[in-house]
């Protein structure tokens, strides 16, 4: 739906017009919206709005919103609420606030949140969040702007170039979105019908982006999208290329010393892809393979399309292809459906495979999803135990691999200084956070640490050759 005029420009550029003005852009969910806010960041600059801080010194509000499960869109209504208390004070000594609700909440409710929450001035969709600069004129005249159409014109083509100086204060690790929307439908997910169905950047795009990022310091992207390996973007002579083939351009970028790619698919986990972490030396050798469920009745009744024996089957051939490898995943419990035995297999199906890190939740039925109104459901308290034993597994397989790391050597990109002085924290190609001492000059510089200890939440390394 879209209640957007084509252009109403009132005569004033825009950088006047919002000169003084400082935007607050606050992010929920996944690495896909982290990266819209950035793009949005960009186009507010592009308006002439400052970056705020925080909430205080922000004159246009945008939370970008998440709808995967219900907690998520309730904390997002529940923020609004304490924004309008905000919103309210601030207009009695005159000055104003334009709150924005951005992301897939907005996608889905549209219409909806304004009956909720009526001091929210625009709402926009993940798709359409490119007209935001328009949608915030309107609003300077009226409240309650809505945008949520799926628009015909590439988002991406219609959003300016980062600048260097915004690139470089979200440090030395980007995300870029290579990949968005999603035709797998599975029976409780709701991005389907948030991000529309799946479409690909083209090759050229997205090499573009990385030698930006690149050349204003940044050393190891993260190509993202929904589904990331059902990519198939168009090279210039209209070939399609797989993921594969774009991890392979990506890796030429001078400046580019780490390639990470999610959240992938079994499905299309193909055998480029798999050659790619023997072939692509850049490419992290970690691979986040959400599974959902260890039950092959649960995973055809989410309509999953792949069996437990499939998946299995990945994760060995990935391994024989790359032994150092890492997996992480995702797990839903409490299903419907999903009995006592089912849920025991999703622990087998943990323990054979032997994660270093995963994310486990309960189902949350989402309206408008095929598993919303199936029979089966279960009571929040059976999948709040399931939930307890699942984690704690989990917990202890990523423990286990931590402990295991203890006398590796491993490359560490350093992305900012730790929080005692002398110290520097980093990632290994695992994902883990891993402290060591070490001059600041460390930071943007990727080298060989030796692991010497584990903590809680993160490693301690030692530099093997501090860079001269
Ligand atoms: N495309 C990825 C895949 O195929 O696995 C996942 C993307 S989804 C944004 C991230 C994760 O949220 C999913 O892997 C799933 O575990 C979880 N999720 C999605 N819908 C959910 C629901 N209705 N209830 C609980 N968890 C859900
Ligand atoms: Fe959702 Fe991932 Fe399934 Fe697509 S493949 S419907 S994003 S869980």
């Amino acid at each position: 739906m879209s209640e957007t005029a084509t252009s109403e420009n009132n005569g004033s550029a825009p950088a006047a017009r919002s000169q003084g003005k400082r935007v607050f852009i606050k992010s929920f969910g996944c690495q896909m919206n982290v990266y819209d806010s950035q793009r949005m960041a960009d186009l507010a600059a592009l308006e002439g709005y400052g970056e705020a801080e925080g909430v205080d010194d922000a004159d246009v509000i945008v939370l970008n919103t998440c709808h995967i499960r219900e907690r998520a869109s309730e904390k997002i209504y529940s923020e609004l609420g304490k924004l309008r208390e905000l919103k309210d004070m601030r207009r009695e000594t005159g000055r104003r606030t334009v709150l924005v609700v951005a992301g897939c909440l907005a996608q889905a409710e549209g219409g909806e949140i304004l009956r909720r929450q009526p001091a929210v001035d625009v709402v926009v969709g993940p798709q359409s969040y490119h007209r935001l600069p328009e949608l915030l004129r309107k609003a300077e005249v009226r409240s309650g702007v809505i945008d949520t159409d799926f628009p015909v014109e590439d988002k991406f083509s219609h959003l300016p170039a980062s600048r260097p100086d915004s690139i470089a204060k979200r440090g030395v690790a980007a995300f870029v979105t290579v990949q968005e929307g999603c035709d797998k439908f599975c029976s409780f997910c709701i991005v389907p019908y948030t991000r529309g169905s799946e479409a690909s950047r083209p090759v050229s795009a997205v090499l573009e982006e990385i030698k930006r990022l690149t050349a204003a310091g940044v050393c190891e992207v993260m190509l993202i999208g929904q589904n990331v390996n059902a990519y198939h973007g168009l090279d210039q002579a209209g070939r399609v290329t797989t993921l594969a083939g774009l991890i392979a351009s990506a890796a030429a970028v001078p400046g580019v010393r780490r390639l990470r790619y999610a959240t992938s698919h079994p499905d299309d986990m193909s055998a480029d892809l798999i050659a790619a972490h023997r072939e692509v030396e850049t490419l992290a050798p970690f691979l986040h393979l959400p599974v959902q469920s260890g039950s092959d009745r649960i995973l055809a009744s989410m309509n999953r399309r792949h069996s437990v024996a499939d998946y299995l089957d990945i994760v060995a051939r990935t391994r024989a292809t790359r032994p150092d490898i890492a997996f992480s995943s995702d797990f839903i419990v409490g299903y419907p459906g999903e009995t006592e035995a089912d849920f025991e297999e999703t622990l087998s199906l943990a323990r054979a495979v032997g994660y270093a890190s995963s994310f486990a939740f309960k189902f949350s039925a989402r309206p408008g999803t095929p598993a919303f109104g199936m029979d089966g459901q279960l009571d929040e308290s059976v999948k709040a135990k399931r939930l307890a034993r699942l984690q704690l597994l989990l917990e202890e397989q990523r423990q286990a691999f931590n402990r295991a790391c203890v006398g590796r050597r491993v490359e560490v990109l350093f992305e900012k200084p730790g929080r005692r002085p002398g110290q520097v924290v980093g990632r290994s190609p695992y994902m883990q956070a891993v402290h060591a001492e070490g001059p600041l000059s460390l930071v943007g510089v990727m080298t060989e640490v030796e692991i010497i200890g584990v903590g809680s939440n993160s490693l301690r390394g030692r530099v093997v050759s501090p860079p001269s």
